[in-house]
Parts: structure tokens; sequence; C-alpha cells
């Protein structure tokens, strides 16, 4: 089985989605401005500084604690459940999933900005104004997310088109399936023979799933997964 999470599933955790009504974009387009590939170091630091704040007081919903209580107990029974994630937010791991597929990356690790150094993505929740220097380098680390017009991480990129490969159960949660990846994965999925649900507040994309159940993410990952 593969699960692919978006913004949905961490909203009942007290984040924000990025598009759509009362989203991060819609709210603060400059804020998506700041977050494209090339940004200046110190206002992605910034950025990055007050978004860290937001998710160290949010805590794993009943859907991501859901997953994480599934994934163990198809363990046990000689499955495997691969979670993929849309998000950045660390709420997956935190809620004890393991092995999670962070495509976007991660807000709670940091890198260096200087493309082609070695410096290795480091955890850092350092709360200081400017970010500090590679230990390799000596130029400005940056949150180890992708930023928008940049490429996805080749190992997660990877990691994920393997887990579809022999998939029987593909479900997406908290997102509209309409943007790539998420538009791939489910064509991948479909390929693979799998039965494809889609588990989001609206039914965007859904006529590209076998099956889609609308509703909060946190009420029904629960229900569904019991
Ligand atoms: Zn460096």
């Amino acid at each position: 089985m593969v699960v692919l999470t978006g913004a949905g599933i961490s909203v009942a955790s007290g984040l924000r989605t990025y598009r759509g009504p009362r989203g991060l974009w819609t709210e603060d387009p400059k804020l998506a401005g700041e977050l494209v590939a090339g940004v200046d170091p110190q206002a992605l630091w910034t950025v990055a500084r007050a978004w860290r704040s937001e998710v160290a007081r949010a805590q794993p919903s009943a859907a991501h604690r859901a997953l994480a209580a599934y994934q163990s107990s198809l363990a046990a029974e000689g499955g495997t459940c691969t979670v993929v994630t849309q998000n950045v937010d660390g709420l997956h791991e935190r809620a004890g999933t393991e092995g999670v597929i962070a495509l976007h990356g991660a807000l709670s690790k940091n890198r260096c900005s200087r493309p082609g150094c070695e410096g290795q993505a480091v955890a850092s929740l350092d709360d200081v104004p400017a970010p500090p220097p590679c230990a390799a380098c000596g130029a400005p680390l940056r949150p180890d997310i992708v930023l928008f017009e940049e490429p996805l991480g080749a190992l997660e990129e990877w990691s994920a088109k393997k887990a579809l490969r022999d998939v029987e159960l593909f479900v997406a949660i908290g997102t509209s399936g309409t943007v790539s990846p998420a538009s791939n994965f489910v064509r991948a999925a479909a390929y693979a023979g799998a039965h494809t649900l889609l588990i989001n507040l609206d039914a965007n994309g859904g006529s590209t799933f076998d099956e889609v159940v609308m509703g909060d993410a946190e009420v029904l990952v629960p229900e569904l997964f019991a």
C-alpha cells in the first residue's frame, strides 16, 4: 500500500493549506514569491523561521496517528504501507510513521545553499535571525525544502516511484490529486493494477481515482484505517 498525503492532513494540526481559502499562498502571495528557487538566503531564512515556529506548536492529528498505527499493524501481518508526503512539517514522523518519503523535504533540517556543496542536511532548529554558515564551505545554510521551480530530491522521487511499482492500494489524503506529482502517482498506481482512493475535502481531480471519499482527513482516516 502507498499513501500520498498533502496539506489537508495537517489542517487539524493547526497548519494552513497552501492554496484555497485561508491558504498560506492565498493570504500572503508575497510568501509564495519568497519560496522560489534562487531566493536570497536571508529572506528564505526569515520565512522559514516563522514557519518553523508555527510547525513547532502543531501536534500530529488523529489522521497522522491513525496512519502510523495502521502502518505498524500492517507490518505485523507482513504487508507494507509506504507514506509519501508533500508536506514539510514532519508530523508523520512525530506520529511514529517509519520511512516517510518527504517529497518536498523537511523544514526541520538545513543544508548548504551552494549548489554542489557536499555539506549534508543537518537537523537544526536553532532559532537564530540569520542563516548559520555551512561547516564545509561557509556559504549560508538554507532549510532543506524544495522551493518553487526546484526539482524534487532524486532519492525521494526514486523511492516513491519504486514503491508505486508493485502497489495494490493507493490512497491520496488531503491533496487534490490534480497537481504533479500526485497526478502522476495515481496514474502510475493504476498502471501497476492498484485500486486508487482519494480522501479529500472536495472531489477535485477525483475522476482519475477509482473511488472518492469526501470529508475531513482527521475524521475519515481513523474510521477507514481502523
Ligand atoms: Zn557548503
